[in-house]
């Protein structure tokens, strides 16, 4: 169960470019490459790295349909200097926000990434001292291994099916996860706070918030959290932000992600 949205973005690999060029207080702008009735296919679109705005008379004149644009090659390859190079300060002028649901557990790796994804002022979470909601539980689809070789952390592909001499692993944790359950219904039914009964809920317990961070900062989460060494269960939501922030930022993604230009 993985639930991750691209909520808004703020700016687009121009913003990263132009950060870089107030330097010699100069600025770039868009390539226009052509304006079209409608939205070109999404593929030849990618293909040629050009991004479409809706129609703008101002930038092409003679119609209110699509105009496409495209980063000029030497704004490319200064996005990729300024990557390759350890210049991080532009990218973050790139923004993303995010809603996301996880359970406690991976939640709190998610977490400790904190370098440019607003705690302080930008992370709002459900709270439990507030919500009395029936609390989701998540169920993964197997119950994986220790990894071997020695390894201190991770686990193996291999999954464990029956524990206590041949019961079914996932209905006992189904049997726990609704002791849980019931148990926090009856202390909130009975009156505990709902602050103090959720000490009784697992780490299994999905939480929700909304998170707003910059291009550099999920950059250097995604690297780390695509890894191998990083936990299987927190790699879809890598994923989704790489394949969302790839598409959203392509030149400053791929830049960050180490792909050539
Ligand atoms: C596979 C894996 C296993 C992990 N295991 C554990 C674990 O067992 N226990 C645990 O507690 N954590 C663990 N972590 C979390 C890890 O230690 C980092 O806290 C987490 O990956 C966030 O890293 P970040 O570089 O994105 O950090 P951020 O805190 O977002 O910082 C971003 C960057 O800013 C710089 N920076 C941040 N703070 C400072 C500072 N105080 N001084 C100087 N430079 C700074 C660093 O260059 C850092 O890379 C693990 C992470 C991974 C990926």
């Amino acid at each position: 169960m993985t639930i991750i949205s691209l909520v808004d973005t703020m700016g687009d690999d121009l913003t990263v470019c132009n950060a870089a060029r107030v330097s010699f207080n100069k600025e770039s702008g868009w390539d226009t490459v052509g304006p079209f009735a409608e939205e070109i296919d999404a593929q030849a679109a990618k293909a040629q790295d050009v991004q479409a705005r809706p129609g703008d008379d101002s930038l092409w004149q003679g119609g209110a349909g699509w105009v496409y644009q495209r980063l000029n090659d030497k704004d490319a390859k200064l996005i990729h200097s300024l990557a390759r190079e350890g210049h991080w300060s532009p990218f973050s002028h790139a923004i993303a926000q995010f809603r996301m649901k996880m359970p406690l557990a991976i939640a709190r790796q998610w977490y400790k990434h904190r370098i440019g994804i607003e705690k302080d002022c930008g992370w709002n979470e459900v709270s439990r001292r507030y919500v009395v909601d029936m609390p989701e539980f998540y169920m993964p689809s197997g119950w994986r291994k220790r990894p071997t070789g020695g390894a201190k952390q991770g686990s193996s592909d291999e999954l464990v099916e029956t524990i206590f001499g041949g019961k079914p692993i996932n209905n006992l944790v189904a049997a726990h996860y609704e002791s849980a359950r019931r148990l926090y219904e009856e202390m909130i039914t009975e009156g505990v706070a709902p602050e103090m009964a959720r000490l009784v809920l697992p780490n299994a317990t999905m939480t929700e918030w909304v998170e707003t961070g910059s291009v550099m900062a999920y950059a250097r989460l995604v690297n780390l959290r695509i890894d191998p060494h990083a936990q299987k269960d927190i790699k879809p939501y890598a994923a989704f932000v790489f394949e969302t922030l790839g598409a959203r930022f392509p030149t400053a993604w791929r830049a960050l992600m180490g792909v050539k230009p």
